[in-house]
C-alpha cells in the first residue's frame, strides 16, 4: 500500500511522562504505517525545556505561526516537586501559557462522545463545548509575596507621557500575597469573534458567563466587549441561524450547564474555561475522552489532548508494570491536525483518514474493547479491560 503523502510539515510538540509512552505507540502503529507523515519535531519534554532554558518551547510555538498547524503532547508544568525530581535550572512556566501567550486565541474543547459511556448528569443528550480564552489574566499575571507591613498599588504610566493613574490595592499592616492580572481589548474580542464564529460554524447556542457583579471593570469589560461584537457583527446571522447568544453570570451558568440537555458552547474567560473543561470532561466520562484545539485569530491551529501527563500511570510504567492508559484524546489530537494540514492543503486523503481512525478508534470502544477508565463506568455488557497496548493494538487491527 502507498502510504497517504502530506506537503506542509506539522509542528510536532512531544512531551512527558505516560504521554510521551503514548505519542510514541499513536506515531509507530496509527499514523506512520498510513501516512508519509512530516513534522517539525520539538521537544517539549521538561528535560529539552530545561536545557534551552525554555526556548525551544518559544521556538515551538514560533513554528506555529510560520506553518499554521501543530499537534502538542501533555507536558508538565513545574512546581516545587518537579524542581527536585529533574534538578531544575529554574521553575520554568507552563508550556501551554507560553505558547497560548504567543499564538493568543481561545480553546475548544469539546468531549468525544461514545455509546456506551453515559455523562453523570442524566439531562445531558448532547456534548458540551468550552470556548476558552487562551490569554491572559492569571495565566500571565505578576505575584508578589508581601513580606510585611506596606502598601500595594496598581499604576498604570501613560506611553505619552499623560497623567499617571494609581489606585491602592491595599494597606498592608501584616504579610500577605498581592497579583496583578491584566487582559487586552482587541483580546476579548478575538474571543468573542472565535466563540461566535464556532457557534455559527456548528450551529449552537452560545453562553457567555463572568463575574462582573464584583468585578465591576475587570469582567464587565469581558461582558460589553461580547455585546458589542455580537450587536454589530452577530447579530443578524445568529437570527438566520436560528441561534441564540446570552450572557449570564458565572454561578447562575454552572446552575444552567447542569441542568441542561447539552448541545451548545460555553465560552469561558481563562481560569473559568481550566477548571470547568477538566469538570465537564470527567462528567462525561473520563478525562481522556475531551478533545482540546487552540484557535488563534490569525488562524493557527494547535490541537491536544485536554488532559495532563498522567503521572501516576507513568511511575507504575517505569515501575514495570501494565499500564491502562487512555490513549484517545492524544489520538484525536493528531487526527485533529492531520485533518486540518488535510483542509489547509487540500489533501482529501489525509482528511479521510484522520476521520477513519476517529472512527477505528470510537468503534474499538463501543466493540467493548477499552482502557481501565472506561472499562469501570461503561454500561456496556462484560467489557474488556484493555491495557495500553492492547488498545492501541486493537485500533490498529481495525484500521
Ligand atoms: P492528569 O495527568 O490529567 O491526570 C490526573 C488523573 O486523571 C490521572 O491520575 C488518572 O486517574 C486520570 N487520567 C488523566 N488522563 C488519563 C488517561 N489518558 N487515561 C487514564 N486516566 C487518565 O493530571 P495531573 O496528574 O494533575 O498532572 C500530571 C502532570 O500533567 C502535571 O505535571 C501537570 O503539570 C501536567 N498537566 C499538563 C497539561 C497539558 O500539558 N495540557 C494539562 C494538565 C496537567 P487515575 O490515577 O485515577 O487513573
Ligand atoms: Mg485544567
Amino acid at each position: 500500500m502507498s502510504k497517504i503523502r502530506m506537503s506542509t510539515p506539522l509542528v510536532e510538540m512531544d512531551g512527558d511522562e505516560m504521554t510521551r509512552i503514548l505519542w510514541q505507540m499513536i506515531k509507530d502503529q496509527l499514523i506512520c504505517p498510513f501516512v508519509d507523515l512530516k513534522t517539525e519535531y520539538f521537544d517539549l519534554g521538561l528535560p529539552e525545556r530545561d536545557r534551552t532554558h525554555d526556548q525551544v518551547t518559544i521556538d515551538a510555538a514560533e513554528a506555529t505561526k510560520r506553518l499554521g498547524v501543530a499537534v502538542k503532547c501533555a507536558t508538565i508544568t513545574p512546581n516545587a516537586a518537579r524542581m527536585d525530581e529533574y534538578h531544575l535550572h529554574e521553575m520554568w512556566k507552563s508550556p501551554n501559557g507560553t505558547i497560548r501567550a504567543l499564538l493568543d486565541g481561545t480553546v475548544f474543547r469539546a468531549p468525544i462522545v461514545v455509546k456506551g459511556i453515559d455523562p453523570y448528569v442524566r439531562t445531558w443528550k448532547k456534548p458540551i463545548t468550552i470556548a476558552r480564552h487562551a490569554y491572559g489574566d492569571v495565566y500571565k499575571n505578576c505575584e508578589l509575596q508581601i513580606p510585611g507591613p506596606g502598601t500595594v498599588e496598581l499604576v498604570y504610566t501613560p506611553a505619552d507621557g499623560g497623567d499617571e493613574v494609581r489606585a491602592t490595592v491595599q494597606e498592608f499592616d501584616q504579610p500577605g500575597i498581592a497579583q496583578g492580572i491584566h487582559n487586552l481589548d482587541a483580546s476579548i474580542a478575538s474571543f468573542a469573534r472565535a466563540s461566535f464564529e464556532y457557534a455559527l460554524s456548528t450551529g449552537q447556542d452560545i453562553w457567555f458567563a463572568a463575574k462582573d457583579t464584583i468585578s465591576k471593570t475587570y469582567d464587565h469589560r469581558f461582558k460589553d466587549i461580547f455585546a458589542e461584537v455580537f450587536e454589530a457583527e452577530y447579530k443578524a446571522r445568529f437570527e438566520e441561524a436560528g441561534i441564540e447568544y446570552f450572557y449570564t453570570l458565572i454561578d447562575d451558568a454552572v446552575a444552567r450547564v447542569i441542568r441542561s440537555e447539552g448541545g451548545f458552547i460555553w465560552a469561558c474567560k481563562n481560569y473559568d474555561g481550566d477548571v470547568m473543561s477538566d469538570m465537564l470532561s470527567t462528567a462525561f466520562g473520563s478525562l481522556a475522552m475531551m478533545t482540546s484545539v487552540l484557535v488563534s485569530p490569525h488562524g493557527y491551529f494547535e490541537y491536544e489532548a485536554a488532559h495532563g501527563t498522567v503521572q501516576r500511570h507513568y511511575y507504575k510504567h517505569l515501575a514495570g508494570e501494565k499500564t491502562s492508559t487512555n490513549p484517545v484524546a492524544t489520538i484525536f489530537a493528531w487526527t485533529g491536525a492531520l485533518a486540518k494540514r488535510g483542509e489547509l492543503d487540500g489533501l482529501d486523503e489525509l482528511v479521510a483518514f484522520s476521520r477513519r481512525l476517529e472512527k477505528a478508534t470510537i468503534d474499538t470502544i463501543e466493540s467493548g474493547v477499552m482502557t481501565g477508565d472506561l472499562a469501570t463506568i461503561t454500561s456496556l455488557p462484560n467489557p474488556v479491560r484493555a491495557d495500553t497496548e492492547e488498545f492501541i493494538a486493537a485500533i490498529a487491527a481495525r484500521m
